[in-house]
């Protein structure tokens, strides 16, 4: 119920695509019937109403905006792709995060699209096409059997890794649920085997991420309020990642929810609020700094 409660207090958050549409533009269009804001963190995300129902919205239907929270609009952000990179997405259906690099990559250069699942890849393919994305060649697959030394990868300077996750952050019909236990993260049994198996899986996935030569930007991503899939996978990693030349990068320094203090690098780590802010994400940014020369290699 105080899920539910703080859902329709909360403000209706859209991503204007601007491979599209210019958020000017698209701010106008709704301000001819709703209060508009623009976020003073995510660029090109507007603030409207609590409650606005936008699923009919021609700009929505067109894809020229996205219905995507503010916290999932804050991880292709971190990335920091630059017009021109080429950026794998390693865990990419349906493909919200996708469109969003692509935008911010103005369609300039190659993002290499990563799914295994054949049903999500469809989904995958629709929301590139109705985003209008032309950067985007998807790779039906699995990320883990991607070679790092293989030549078709070694352009790509910054990756994206937002694998299967629990949920548990955005699934507001079990929120409530979650609420007692979500600040102490107490779970049971037969979850916690759950959580096992999907934070075994995230590690992979973040140590196949750091093994590629010429990248210098990854982005760790969930909607998971575990701490067994956020801090604690970061934890683990940073041991191969630090040999591997990378450090932690600070995502949103101005914002003030971090990482559990269970690590030392907790404040660069950041996280997102489920109830206070809509939706329970993670993200960490490993960054490290590539000399022109081995870049080109
Ligand atoms: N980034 C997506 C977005 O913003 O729309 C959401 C990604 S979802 C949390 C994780 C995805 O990873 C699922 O579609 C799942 O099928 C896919 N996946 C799971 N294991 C994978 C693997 N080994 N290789 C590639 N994709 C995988």
């Amino acid at each position: 119920l105080m899920a539910l409660r703080s859902d329709v207090s909360k403000p209706r958050y859209v991503r204007v695509n601007t491979l599209k549409l210019n958020t000017k533009a698209a701010a106008a269009v709704f301000r001819k019937r709703h209060k508009v804001q623009k976020d003073d963190l995510v660029p090109d995300l507007l603030l409207l109403p609590p409650g606005t129902d936008l699923h009919d919205h021609q700009l929505v239907k067109n894809g020229s905006v996205l219905l995507q929270g503010k916290a999932s609009s804050m991880v292709a952000v971190a990335l920091d792709p630059k017009p021109g990179w080429e950026v794998l997405d390693a865990c990419s259906a349906p493909g919200n995060k996708t469109v969003h690099l692509a935008a911010l990559m103005r369609g300039e250069g190659k993002i290499i699209a990563c799914e295994l699942n054949k049903e999500r890849v469809k989904r995958l393919e629709c929301t590139i096409k109705q985003a209008g994305a032309t950067n985007v060649e998807v790779l039906h697959g699995d990320f883990l059997k991607l070679s790092p030394v293989d030549p078709s990868y070694s352009k790509v300077r910054a990756i994206l890794v937002d694998p299967s996750c629990s949920g548990s952050g955005t699934a507001v019909d079990r929120l409530d649920h979650l609420l007692p236990s979500y600040q102490t993260g107490h779970v049971d049994q037969g979850e916690m085997h759950r959580l096992s198996k999907l934070a075994a899986f995230q590690k992979m996935a973040l140590e196949h991420a750091l093994s590629f030569p010429g990248v210098e930007r990854i982005v760790y991503s969930t909607c998971s309020i575990h701490q067994i899939e956020n801090e604690d996978v970061i934890n683990s990693v940073l041991p191969f990642a630090i040999s591997r030349g990378f450090k932690l990068g600070t995502p949103f320094p101005q914002w003030t929810r971090r990482g559990l203090p269970v690590i030392e690098e907790s404040e660069q780590l950041l996280r997102t609020d489920p109830v206070e802010d809509k939706e329970g994400f993670f993200i960490a940014l490993f960054v490290r700094s590539i000399s022109q020369s081995e870049s080109l290699q």
